[in-house]
């Protein structure tokens, strides 16, 4: 199955060829890091094979930072309007998580689980029916 994205602006498009949906893993995670990287009350990102995923148009930016407990996390964004693409940390292995946002169909691919729960704001109820982890996100 071929998924397609883009930024925001559309600079940066991207497609991604997965055998099955199984093969992806959304999930959300409510760490303090994705909160400050999006900007938003959580992260949401698409676990994938790294060779499944390959950039179409555009040329993405790349950040790397510490995710607080020393591991390196390197984050790549389009350099015009500042989307967030991907991220993947040291240790992802063979694996990118993909800004679910960034998908065309994003419901294609709904969350399967929830990290970091210790740091859910508190006004944001679970989603249900996914596993929840009060901590980790490899
Ligand atoms: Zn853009
Ligand atoms: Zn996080």
């Amino acid at each position: 199955m071929v998924y397609t994205g883009s930024c925001y602006c559309r600079e940066i498009q991207y497609e991604l060829n997965l055998p099955s949906p199984d093969d992806a893993r959304t999930s959300l995670c409510h760490c303090r890091n994705c909160k400050k990287f999006t900007g938003s009350a959580f992260g949401i990102t698409t676990k994938v094979p790294k060779k499944a995923f390959r950039v179409t148009a555009g040329q993405t930016k790349e950040h790397v930072g510490d995710n607080g407990s020393g591991t390196k996390l390197f984050r790549e964004f389009c350099p015009t309007c500042g989307s967030g693409i991907l991220e993947y940390g040291e240790h992802a292995g063979e694996n990118i998580y993909i800004f679910y946002g960034t998908f065309d169909r994003p419901e294609e691919l709904p969350p399967k689980g929830e990290f970091f729960c210790k740091s859910r704001e508190n006004w944001m109820p679970e989603v249900p029916g996914v596993f929840h982890k009060q901590e980790i996100k490899d």
